[in-house]
């Protein structure tokens, strides 16, 4: 299994999210082991960003990464379609300070990167294989990793709201790049009405639109074409821990398991794993017998 960039420079203009403007976003394919990377072209001299758990600063509403005072804001869509199609290497460079917001799901970043082919390189893919269960908690909250010879996602959410019903708050996803595109990658982001309106007063998520999240008030969904899976709001928590799980720097071979997780418990179990060098090891497919990690199209 290689390595993975593009084939050629790709670039969209989106709506960034709380902002509300137009964000100029541009993948350019890097050499191997170089890694992924964000840079702001509206700032001279502006510091690559690393893809990295270790400078995520702020995860109120996403995962934001900063380098001397250099913000990049909502990383985690881009990163969980880079995470599902297996790409190693990339510089990301952004116009703004937050990603745009596409259609709220990472549907539309697999299509950009598909459109730009992907390459594959000379050097083995690079993995963090799970040798032991590690977890982290905040109050009832909970997310851990343990090993698993593949990829696999289990996440549980917990609403008490009729536009969610009890039976669709749970999703096992057993990774595989078709299933990524097919299962995870189309579920949008979501939010509740009282939520957003605190939001624009406070001058937040000013590109917050019907047209990239599924927007509930009390009692039901006011999308009208309604939802693109009956369990769509657990399957975005999936596609976002898959994104934050990407800022470890290495895909992952283990079974990562949430309830009620978000962009922090994500992020701190990330770093709790990296504090504990016997929890886990750096491999590539040449150093283990088999692992069911499937990155076809
Ligand atoms: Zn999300």
């Amino acid at each position: 299994m290689k390595q993975r960039t593009l084939k050629q420079p790709i670039t969209v203009v989106g709506v960034g999210l709380h902002s509300g403007q137009d964000v100029t976003l541009t993948l350019e394919p890097r050499a191997v082991d170089s890694g992924i990377h964000f840079l702001r072209t509206d700032i001279d001299n502006a510091p690559l960003i690393a893809a990295d758990a270790f400078l995520v600063t702020d995860t109120v509403m996403s995962s934001n990464l900063v380098v001397d005072g250099v913000k990049i804001g909502t990383v985690e869509h881009l990163l969980s379609a880079l995470a599902g199609l297996g790409i190693d290497n990339l510089l990301i460079k952004v116009s703004d300070a937050e990603m745009p917001i596409m259609d709220g799901s990472s549907a539309q970043y697999v299509d950009l990167l598909l459109q730009a082919g992907i390459e594959e390189q000379d050097e083995p893919k690079r993995f963090m294989k799970i040798v032991k269960p590690v977890r982290v908690t905040e109050g009832d909250k909970w997310a851990q990793l343990e090993p698993h010879a593949g990829f696999s996602v289990q996440f549980e959410i917990d609403f008490d709201h009729p536009g969610i019903p009890k039976d669709t708050q749970r999703f096992n996803f057993e990774f595989s790049t078709k299933g990524y595109i097919e299962k995870v990658g189309k579920a949008r982001t979501f939010g509740f009405m009282k939520d957003i309106e605190y939001l624009k007063s406070n001058n937040l998520a000013l590109g917050g639109s019907l047209d990239n999240a599924i927007v509930l008030d009390d009692t039901q969904i006011l999308n009208e074409e309604g939802l693109r899976y009956k369990d769509e709001f657990v399957r975005h928590k999936i596609l976002d821990a898959i994104g934050d799980l990407y800022l470890a720097k290495y895909s992952l071979i283990g079974k990562f398991s949430a309830f009620k997780s978000g962009h922090a418990l994500n992020n701190k179990l990330i770093r709790a794993v990296y504090e504990d060098p016997s929890a886990f090891e750096i491999v590539t497919n040449y150093d283990i017998d088999k692992i069911d990690i499937d990155y076809s199209l």
